[in-house]
């Protein structure tokens, strides 16, 4: 395995890299996995030099966006020309009773990440990520996506002048082909599912020099998903829900969240007991909810078949972590069908006005399936987070969006019409 042949950087909180699995510690770099086990890296933080510096009121002063959380994340410069901000982050945290009502909860809230540049959650990891490549002096960005990824950064590599060369399965849905293309990114369909575009990425991140924001930037990659975790804390006053439900892929994001509310109580940001985290699959690609049901930190791969494409990751790389998460929280994982995928869309779009992705279905259908199973109770202050546009998956709800009523543009046709 190579590093990549990277800038020096000096960094006033992130100290190196360290093995998850055997904690060898490794040089700051582009770097994918440990060098002496292949476990997965991340970041080492300097605490004592982040709390001297953080507090309420440092964030509080800070960007409208997810810069504002700049002490808890790895920016490995200074220098401001490195730093890249489409403005992610800042998404609204709204409460949703007409939901709420609909499925049993009586403290239900929507974090709306629909809202983000690209239209979805993915542009909070790209935005770090491609941070850190600038500050390591990568000239060329890449990723193996299933879609969100891809639009992401291509979106933020058309911002800052780089190439990029997003993969993605061949099969994907169209509005995610279009929303990669139209950048100007370099776009490479892959024959073969996510699984496959993965392993080609990685060998493609050792042979180029191309820094993969989820392979060898990974670990800096991950870290802003935590700015889920401190937005929806500092949104609630500086206070922890009872509950988050979040989508699971890779699983990365879910156990990201619960990290950001550990730190949040390090630094003395938060106080009170850490959220329950539960985490939503798509039946069709479930290797996580199915290893909870068998109460087994043993993940087995499956071969996706889902409509919730953007979830379909059948080895997940920290689903081991994930179910770790779930366990130590009190969390569950659970699994829904896509016909329940497609009635989550259109519950939330028709009760709060929220316009998601197949993503946002499964994590509606889940909480549904949670309160019936007696798994919430309503009085939690739940949050579920919305992590994509349904704009970008229009075939999901397509079947049967007709207009109501057709009519000539005369008034009297209208009202026979409208009379039916
Ligand atoms: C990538 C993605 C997720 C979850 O990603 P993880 O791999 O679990 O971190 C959730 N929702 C959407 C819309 C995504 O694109
Ligand atoms: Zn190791």
């Amino acid at each position: 395995m190579t590093t990549l042949d990277v800038r020096p950087v000096t960094t006033p909180t992130v100290t190196g890299l360290r093995c998850r699995e055997c904690g060898e510690p490794e040089d700051l770099g582009a770097l994918h996995v440990c060098s002496y086990c292949f476990g997965p890296l991340e970041v080492v933080y300097d605490e004592t030099a982040i709390a001297a510096r953080v507090s309420r009121s440092r964030v509080e002063a800070g960007p409208g966006s997810l810069w504002r959380y700049a002490d808890l994340l790895p920016v490995l410069s200074e220098d401001p020309d490195t730093r890249v901000d489409l403005g992610t982050g800042a998404t609204p945290l709204r409460p949703a009773p007409r939901l709420g009502e609909r499925l049993g909860l009586d403290d239900l809230w929507l974090k709306d990440d629909t809202r983000n540049p690209s239209g979805s959650f993915k542009d909070r990891v790209v935005t770090v990520a491609l941070s850190a490549a600038r500050a390591l002096g990568l000239d060329t960005i890449a990723c193996a996506s299933t879609g969100n990824l891809a639009n992401s950064v291509a979106a933020h590599a058309a911002a800052t002048g780089m190439p990029a060369y997003v993969f993605i399965p061949s099969d994907l849905e169209r509005g995610k082909v279009v929303g990669s293309v139209v950048y100007g990114a370099n776009v490479v369909a892959v024959e073969g599912d996510y699984d496959a575009v993965n392993r080609l990425a990685a060998e493609v991140a050792d042979t180029r020099g191309w820094g993969f924001v989820n392979v060898n930037l990974r670990a800096f990659y991950a870290e802003g998903s935590k700015s889920l975790g401190f937005e929806i804390a500092e949104q609630l006053g500086w206070r922890f829900p009872d509950h988050v439900v979040a989508p699971l892929a890779s699983g990365a994001m879910f156990c990201k969240i619960d990290k950001a509310f550990g730190e949040l109580q390090r630094y003395g940001l938060v106080e009170g007991s850490r959220p329950r985290m539960s985490g939503a699959q798509a039946t069709g690609c479930s290797p996580i909810a199915e290893a909870f049901e068998r109460s087994s930190l043993d993940v087995r791969p499956q071969r996706p078949d889902t409509i919730a494409r953007s979830l379909a990751i059948g080895n997940p790389a920290d689903g081991y972590y994930a179910l770790q998460v779930a366990d130590a929280t009190g969390g569950v994982i659970g699994h829904v069908s896509d016909a329940e995928i497609v009635e989550g869309i259109r519950t939330l779009a028709a009760t709060e006005g929220i316009f998601a992705e197949t993503a946002g279905g499964v994590v509606v259908a889940n909480l549904r399936r949670f309160v019936a199973e007696g798994r919430i109770d309503p009085g939690e202050r739940t949050v579920a987070i919305i992590s994509g546009n349904g704009y970008k998956t229009v075939e999901a709800v397509a079947a049967g969006a007709e207009p109501t009523y057709r009519t000539s543009p005369s008034y009297t046709d209208l009202e026979r019409v409208l009379a039916g």
